[in-house]
């Protein structure tokens, strides 16, 4: 590791400006703060986290609609991160704590084994990025339980980077695109960054060399005047992608707008269940009644962290009534999250 950050040292020496890098995946933020990679980089190299957590990406208003559902006797099933994530009247755990019949589960498959068993309705909560999304398609496709169905807050990563990028907010002028969101789209989408934009845009793996190597092939792309996507990741990733993920996906899903924690609406970023598959589909099935709410907890700055623009350290929370015990926003409560990591592995 030594010598490619020697290396990365050399690169920056031929390069005249700053270099901002965002990455949109919590497990390169682990990797990066289990590692100290930040401590690495020469000082005109920075590595800012974006929204990678699927959890933490979560709006309030669906952790509401959630609420709602459990609040009238519908048993919900989800991930076990899912239960601390703060709407506005409380989370799923509050929920469960109150009497409802929430359950955790490690698979959209528990979920359809539940609904075998009860004869209660059940409804799977699908947070996650197209990495999940397709597991949550292919179930709905094999004619789950009549009593199952799905709410879906599954959210695409590359509309997220138009928004940043659109927005100018972080200023970032680099990619180091998630591995495993690319397992799934391949690298195509991420090429109008590259065209459009000029940025140059690494798909990395998860181990410090991979994200190490990521950061070399960029400032590589700046040294030689290029702005393209390449593939670090070539042992997970193929440019095509998982076609056959890519097909259920575009079977069972629509793709609409909607707002993110921390986020206005982002155009086209979020998976909906298409009418022929409405009996599956939770919104259709139920009425659900949810005012328009606010994710912001008060004193919680997980928006601007979750945009790439502030820093864990700079909530006045953090560690004090904020911890991976008492998470107070979504950014503290899974592993994933940049509270979290940083909880664990120190500052930046
Ligand atoms: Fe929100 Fe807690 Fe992170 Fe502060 S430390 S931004 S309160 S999750």
């Amino acid at each position: 590791m030594k010598n490619l950050s020697r290396e990365i040292v050399k690169r920056i020496e031929n390069i005249s400006r700053p270099v901002k890098i965002m990455h949109v995946c919590g497990s390169h933020e682990h990797t990066i703060m289990q590692h100290g990679i930040r401590s690495l980089l020469p000082k005109e190299v920075e590595i800012v986290a974006g929204p990678g957590c699927p959890v933490c990406c979560v709006p309030a208003r669906e952790v509401e609609e959630c609420l709602y559902l459990a609040r009238q006797g519908v048993t919900i099933a989800t991930f076990g991160d899912m239960l601390r994530v703060p709407g506005v009247t409380g989370s799923l755990m509050d929920a469960k704590a109150e009497g409802a019949d929430v359950r955790i589960v490690y698979g959209v498959n528990n979920a359809v084994e539940i609904a075998e068993k009860i004869d209660n309705e059940v409804v799977f909560m699908a947070a996650g990025f197209e990495t999940t999304a397709p597991t949550t398609a292919a179930e709905i496709v094999s004619e789950p339980p009549e009593n199952l169905s799905f709410l879906s807050c599954h959210r695409m990563i590359p509309p997220a980077l138009k928004f940043l990028i659109e927005s100018g907010e972080v200023n970032l002028n680099a990619l180091i695109e998630p591995g495993h969101v690319s397992t799934i789209i391949g690298t195509e989408p991420y090429n109008l960054f590259s065209e459009k934009y000029n940025i140059p845009q690494v798909v990395a793996g998860f181990n410090p060399l991979d994200v190490l190597m990521s950061v070399y092939m960029i400032l590589k792309q700046f040294k030689d005047g290029k702005a393209e996507v390449q593939n670090e990741y070539k042992r997970a990733v193929r440019e095509e992608g998982n076609v056959k993920a890519q097909e259920l996906l575009e079977e069972v899903f629509y793709v609409t707008s909607r707002e993110w924690r921390g986020f206005p609406t982002i155009p086209d970023s979020v998976y909906e269940i298409k009418d022929e598959f409405s009996q599956f589909n939770a919104r259709e099935k139920f009425d659900i009644e949810v005012e328009e709410v606010q994710d912001v907890v008060k004193g919680c700055i997980c928006g601007p962290i979750l945009r790439g623009i502030a820093r864990p350290e700079q909530c006045k929370l953090f560690r004090k009534e904020c911890n991976p015990m008492n998470p107070v926003g979504a950014c503290m409560v899974s592993k994933e999250g940049t509270c979290n990591i940083a909880y664990r592995y120190g500052s930046m």
